[in-house]
């Protein structure tokens, strides 16, 4: 049985792609990857060509066919995602459930660990991280209520992830909900406009439009 190997890829700084993630990936036959265009360019850059086959939220019980087959045929995969690790709020995490769930032990599947925005954003948050608990995207509409109730009432570190389209409602909710919990917001992590914004949701709000709400977004409420 072959190998599938699952691979960490940066956030943004192509320098953070590992010598093991590289040597790995110019090594399977098929990258698996959320959107083809995204990892076509990561490929490229560091001159490794493999065919890919793209693997996202929409790829149906087909796709899933076709990746089994692939691996039934002997082929050793990759599976990346546009950015970090794969599974962490993404679709990586659906295509290795279902590989589990067809192979069980028989199928070999090996972490390559890369960045993940959480983690990078909690490394520099300087609140307690010893124990923190992750709460992917808040829901646009339904459960939305409950999700902030939940970070209202958890006594550890939280961490989440928002998009440039809804950070400023989301933290409009965080002053409303919670006015002096600690945020630190970290914009475009590891990226050219990098900026780290510490402050209660108020005061982090008011930094963000007199500078930009433009890019991708980690934030972390500190504990009660
Ligand atoms: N799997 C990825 C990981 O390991 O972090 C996360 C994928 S999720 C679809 C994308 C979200 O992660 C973005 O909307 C943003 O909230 C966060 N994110 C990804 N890269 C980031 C970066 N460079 N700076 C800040 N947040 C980032």
């Amino acid at each position: 049985m072959p190998t599938l190997y699952v691979i960490g890829t940066p956030i943004g700084n192509l320098q953070d792609l590992s010598e093991r993630a590289k040597t790995t990936l110019a090594s399977v036959d098929v990258v698996l990857c959320e959107d083809t265009r995204v990892t076509s360019k990561l490929l490229s850059a560091f001159d490794i060509h493999v065919p890919t086959l793209s693997y996202h939220q929409h790829s149906g019980a087909f796709k899933t066919e076709k990746i089994i087959a692939l691996l039934e045929g002997e082929k050793n995969l990759a599976l990346v995602t546009d950015a970090g690790t794969p599974g962490i709020s993404d679709p990586g995490g659906r295509i290795v459930e279902e590989l589990v769930e067809h192979f069980g032990e028989e199928l070999t599947i090996t972490p390559i660990p890369g960045a993940c925005a959480a983690v990078t954003a909690l490394s520099i948050a300087g609140v307690p991280a010893d124990e923190f608990v992750f709460l992917g995207f808040p829901p646009h509409k339904r459960g939305r209520q409950s999700f902030f109730e939940r970070i209202f009432l958890t006594h550890s570190t939280v961490v989440f992830y928002e998009s440039t389209h809804r950070i400023l409602k989301t933290l409009g909710e965080l002053a409303t909900r919670m006015p002096d919990r600690k945020l630190v917001v970290c914009r475009e992590l590891t990226k050219m406009y990098e900026t780290i914004y510490r402050g209660t949701a108020s005061e982090v709000t008011a930094k963000l439009e007199s500078s930009s709400i433009k890019g991708e977004f980690v934030i972390v409420v500190s504990p009660l």
